[in-house]
């Protein structure tokens, strides 16, 4: 089929680039020119997972197309992806510009009938929202509809999520688009449920809203553990042994992040706002992450009387392991405050650094090795929990350091053998008595 993926993002490029694989003629847009340049030459502007060669090969066996002009593409496809960004403006609200301006874009070029995709997360009453704006740019009457298929991948696992997601959504009231969107899937082979567009929508921000409860739930028992003698990944286990509870998202730790869970927990509460609907729950879901992500300062702050001049090191700076992506991330607000209170701070990241120092616009001292940033540290903060980060060597670790405090915002080391090892080892929901 040809198609076309306005958004050259995380979603948008994978999407695009999957598809291809699968056999399509898949145009990808975006507005930014160098992004695009570089595609071209198989430069990603991101790290993900087996991308960049289903990239190269697809472009090579010209299946796989990068262009600036939404005309081009519009013109080129039957179905139109719109994978464009919906951030928070500052209040929580969606920020619909993007869509906006994109589905006017759409309507001014469309010159037989295609299918429009909201593939971005928008919030109810969005794909009714895009049909409007389209129908106001048409040149001349012509037939299109446009339905929503939110988007489910995560980030670090983007590939394999298109090939082996546990569902597909799409909300559609047209019968002939539901059609060619299941004949587009079917090579996947994923279960596709098909409902009507407001649902869709909504499916999305639930289940985001929901995993993201389940981490500041799990959190919450972490801080009840912390003053019982309990241990939270004990709880953990034994709860998600129950099928009804599952074991996934129950790993406590600093907090979610990532350009997904915060913006669609406040999407979500504003528009329960906009219904005159209070989403207690998940307002709460945000405040105690808000809380959670300074675990890592009180501890400190019992530790030294003062944080001026102590030497701190930072591993991991993404939200999640396996991306680059440091949107939203707990150590930017860590980090932020450590330098608030005057300590000395040095970083390291597998893949990462160049975007943070793109945010963080303040005295760090950036390392390209973990052992270089831990040698003659005060205390060691892991805030990602980076597979290598579990393979590094503590005794080498323990030699290097000054004072051997390390703090295990993912509770990826086991406090019992940490501490026989002559660390001050805190992690979170355990007995963090020495
Ligand atoms: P992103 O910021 O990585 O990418 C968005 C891209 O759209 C950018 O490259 C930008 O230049 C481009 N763009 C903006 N306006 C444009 C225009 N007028 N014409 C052409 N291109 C334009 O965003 P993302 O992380 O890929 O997210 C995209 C959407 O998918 C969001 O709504 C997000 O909530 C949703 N989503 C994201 C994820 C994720 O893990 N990142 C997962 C599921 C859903």
């Amino acid at each position: 089929m040809k198609i076309s993926v306005i958004g050259t993002g995380y979603v948008g490029l994978v999407t695009g680039t999957c598809l291809a694989e699968i056999g399509n003629d898949i145009t990808c847009v975006d507005k930014d020119h160098k992004k695009i340049e570089n595609l071209k030459n198989g430069i990603l502007p991101i790290y993900e997972a087996h991308l960049e060669d289903m990239l190269i090969r697809n472009i090579g066996e010209n299946r796989l197309h990068f262009t600036t002009s939404v005309e081009d593409a519009v013109r080129h496809a039957t179905i139109i992806f719109i994978a464009v960004g919906t951030p928070s403006h500052e209040n929580g609200d969606i920020d619909m510009s993007q869509v906006d301006e994109v589905a006017g874009e759409i309507g001014k070029s469309l010159d037989a009938y295609k299918i429009i995709v909201n593939k971005s997360t928008v919030p109810v009453g969005s794909v009714k929202r895009v049909a409007e704006i389209i129908q106001r740019h048409l040149k001349r009457e012509v037939e299109f509809d446009v339905i929503s298929n939110p988007e489910f991948l995560r980030e670090g696992s983007a590939v394999l999520d298109t090939f082996q997601g546990d569902r597909i959504v799409i909300g559609s009231t047209s019968k002939k688009a539901t059609k060619i969107l299941h004949d587009l899937y079917r090579p996947l082979k994923q279960k596709i449920f098909t409902t009507d567009p407001e649902s869709a929508e909504l499916i999305k921000y639930a289940s985001n809203a929901f995993l993201a409860t389940k981490i500041s739930f799990i959190n919450e028992i972490a801080n009840i553990c912390e003053k019982t003698g309990a241990n939270v990944n004990e709880v953990a286990k034994g709860m998600g042994l129950d099928k009804r509870i599952g074991e996934k998202f129950l790993n406590a730790g600093i907090g979610f992040g990532g350009a997904c869970f915060p913006k669609d927990v406040k999407g979500l509460i504003k528009i329960g706002e906009k219904l005159n609907y209070d989403f207690r729950i998940i307002r709460e879901t945000l405040q105690v992450n808000e809380e959670q992500k300074m675990k890592p300062i009180m501890i400190l702050d019992n530790l030294f009387p003062d944080l001026r001049g102590v030497q701190i090191t930072v591993l991991g700076l993404t939200f999640k392991p396996d991306t680059d992506d440091i949107r939203e991330a707990p150590s930017l607000d860590i980090i932020n405050e450590l330098h608030k209170r005057g300590a000395k701070i040095k970083a390291y990241d597998p893949i990462a650094i160049e975007n943070a120092k793109r945010v963080l616009k303040l005295p760090i001292h950036y390392f390209h090795e973990a052992y270089d940033a831990i040698a003659g540290s005060d205390a060691v903060l892991l805030l990602t929990e980076w597979k290598e980060f579990k393979e590094l060597n503590v005794r080498k670790i323990r030699s290097l350091m000054n004072r051997r405090v390390f703090i295990d915002g993912r509770n990826i080391f086991e406090a019992k053998a940490m501490r026989a090892k002559g660390f001050e080892y805190y992690g979170i929901g355990i007995d963090n008595c020495q």
